[in-house]
Parts: C-alpha cells; sequence; structure tokens
C-alpha cells in the first residue's frame, strides 16, 4: 500500500485527513486492515471539495458508512476512504424526518418512534448508517429503505451537488440505484400513528430478526444475495455447512448466510469460508452464489 499523493492537493479541503487508519474497528465483523487515507469533511461542500481533489488527481476514492457490509482485506485498501459517520443529525418537520448520512438507523428509527411517526419499523435491527442504508436499498422480505424514501441529497462522482426525487431513481434489490455517489441526506416521509402501535410493530420485527439472525454476534449480514426464488441460507443450510469454520470464522449455525467472527478471525478466512460455500453450494445444486457484501482491497474488489 503506498499510494503517490501530496498533502498539498487537499490544502482548500476542511476536515481530517488521516493516514494509514484502522478500518477493522469501523468494521462490524472487526476484521480488516488500513486505508491509505481517510478523510473526515465537515460538511457536505467539504465532501464534494475531497471529490473534485479525487477526481482531479485521479485518486480511488470509496464511501464507508457503518461498515456493516463490507469487508477490508487484511493488507489493506489502497483508496482514500470517505467517512461521514460524524454528521449524525435527525430532524423532524411535520411528518417527515430528515436524517444526515452518518445516523445510524437506530437513532432513525428510535426518533420515528418518539416522533409518532411509522413505516420504518421493518428495518428495525439493521446497524447501518443511513447513507449506507439508502445506497444499498436496505430492507427484509417485509420493506425497504426506498418504500419511504421521498429525496435524496448526493454529491455526485464529479463532485456537484444535487438534490434528487426518489421517483427519478430506479431502485432494486439491495442497490438503490446512485451508482457512485455519496448520500449526504435523506429524506423519509412517514405516516402519523399511535407511539403504542408502532412499538408493537417494532417489537414483533425484532423478535422475528432475533429468532433467526445471530445479532449479537460480529458478523456482515447477509453474505450472499438470494438467487432469483431461493434463499441463499436455506442453500448454504441444506449443503450441510453451519458451523462451518475457517480459523476464527464460522458459517452461523442461527442464520447459514451470516458469517461470524468467533474471536480474532482475519478477512482472508472470511474470504475462504466464501469460496469453500460456494464451491459446495455450486456441486451440490448448481447455482453460483453472488456476494452481498462488497469487497475492499482485493482482486476483483474495490480499491
Ligand atoms: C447483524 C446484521 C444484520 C443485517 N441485516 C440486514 C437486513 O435485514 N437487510 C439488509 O438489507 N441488510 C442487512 N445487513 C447488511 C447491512 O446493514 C446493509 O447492507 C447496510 O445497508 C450497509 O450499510 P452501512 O452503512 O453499514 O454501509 P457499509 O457497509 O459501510 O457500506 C456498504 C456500501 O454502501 C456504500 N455507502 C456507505 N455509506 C454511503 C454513503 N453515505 N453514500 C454512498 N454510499 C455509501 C459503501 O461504499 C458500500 O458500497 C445486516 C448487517 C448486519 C451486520
Amino acid at each position: 500500500m503506498s499510494m503517490d499523493w501530496s498533502r498539498k492537493w487537499f490544502e482548500t479541503f476542511k476536515g481530517v485527513v488521516r493516514e494509514g487508519v484502522d478500518l477493522a474497528p469501523f468494521s462490524h465483523m472487526r476484521v480488516g486492515g488500513k486505508a491509505e487515507v481517510l478523510l473526515e469533511p465537515w460538511s457536505e461542500e467539504d465532501a464534494a471539495t475531497a471529490v473534485r481533489i479525487c477526481r482531479e488527481h485521479g485518486l480511488p476514492l470509496l464511501f464507508l458508512g457503518g461498515g456493516s457490509n463490507l469487508l477490508v482485506a487484511d493488507e489493506g485498501v489502497s483508496a482514500f476512504v470517505l467517512h461521514v459517520g460524524r454528521w449524525n443529525r435527525v430532524v423532524r418537520d411535520e411528518n417527515r424526518l430528515i436524517a444526515s448520512a452518518g445516523a445510524s438507523l437506530p437513532s432513525l428509527l428510535r426518533k420515528a418512534r418518539e416522533s409518532g411517526l411509522g413505516g420504518l419499523e421493518t428495518l428495525v435491527g439493521i446497524p447501518a448508517q443511513v447513507g449506507g442504508a439508502v445506497h444499498m436499498n436496505a430492507g427484509t422480505r417485509f420493506g425497504s429503505t426506498f418504500d419511504h424514501l421521498a429525496s435524496v441529497r448526493i454529491v455526485d462522482p464529479e463532485g456537484g451537488i444535487r438534490d434528487l426525487r426518489t421517483s427519478d431513481l430506479e431502485p432494486s434489490y439491495r442497490d438503490g440505484g446512485l451508482g457512485d455517489s455519496l448520500v449526504t441526506t435523506a429524506t423519509f416521509v412517514l405516516e402519523e400513528e399511535s407511539k403504542e402501535t408502532i412499538r408493537e410493530r417494532f417489537t414483533e420485527f425484532l423478535e422475528w430478526r432475533n429468532r433467526r439472525q445471530p445479532v449479537t454476534e460480529k458478523s456482515l449480514g447477509c453474505i450472499f444475495k438470494n438467487p432469483d426464488g431461493e434463499s441463499a441460507g436455506a442453500l448454504i443450510d441444506r449443503a450441510g455447512l453451519k458451523g462451518e469454520r475457517v480459523g476464527g470464522i464460522e458459517v452461523s449455525t442461527k442464520h447459514a448466510n451470516f458469517f461470524v467472527n468467533k474471536g480474532g478471525g482475519t478477512a482472508a478466512e472470511v474470504v475462504r469460508l466464501i469460496e469453500k460455500v460456494r464451491e459446495r453450494v455450486c456441486k451440490e445444486f448448481s447455482i453460483e452464489l453472488e456476494l452481498e457484501i462488497e469487497l475492499w482491497g482485493f482482486e476483483g474488489g474495490r480499491g
């Protein structure tokens, strides 16, 4: 890892520029290596400045959210990684909630519940940031992030700040359709409801999740996308792979599409387990599992 760049290029950028930052603490699975440079912009304009500088100098730029769906190589990632975790405001305006990209989804849901605004309950238990949830169109079979999303503000790949209506976008399964843009703000339109009704739905969806997923363990959520008409977890389970292990990483015994770090696991072990699972599922069912998680710093991945 060593990129050719100069701090001078970032003179107009307001925010933090840190070199060689360990990304494992940002990862929900607590694995992975360093980012060549971590950028933490103060404001949206500063994020746009960072995008323009990186573009001008041909520096690879990646966006890090809650680290709950991406895997960074143990050797690190040769890229500038932009993180907006400090932007964590959620503001109510009548039946709308306006959330900064770095706000956690749990804090958005808490605000909705306290405000008596319903609709987001299906997302309870997803440990994302708002920006990551919008980028991925995170959700479950009961509902997705875009269901109540009215508009988003982005920094586009050229460094322009733009407001987009959701009706102008084409979200699909685990893809908000925003490409390489940075999400800075998301506005959700919700229904006014009794707090009690919302609380009941929260509990219902949380119990559903707790029964099915290893929520207290260090994971990256679903490793693979569900193939058409199939459940990746069910295929892995039927291939007899629950509890399969490489080093410190295990196929969860609770939900086979989750890999959990049982302690001391590495990103390389996650990848070896992915290969093992893919091979076995392909052999048993002739189905190629496609990754849901994103890889940074690996061949064929980003950065
Ligand atoms: C216990 C657990 C349960 C989960 N359950 C679910 C579930 O039910 N449904 C589901 O869909 N997912 C689930 N996930 C996966 C994960 O939470 C989602 O994919 C989520 O959308 C990732 O958001 P993040 O902020 O953590 O993004 P990261 O993991 O940090 O990044 C994921 C992608 O989003 C991009 N990104 C992040 N922030 C921004 C931004 N501000 N602007 C543009 N792009 C950005 C990144 O560049 C990357 O491409 C679960 C994960 C865990 C650990």
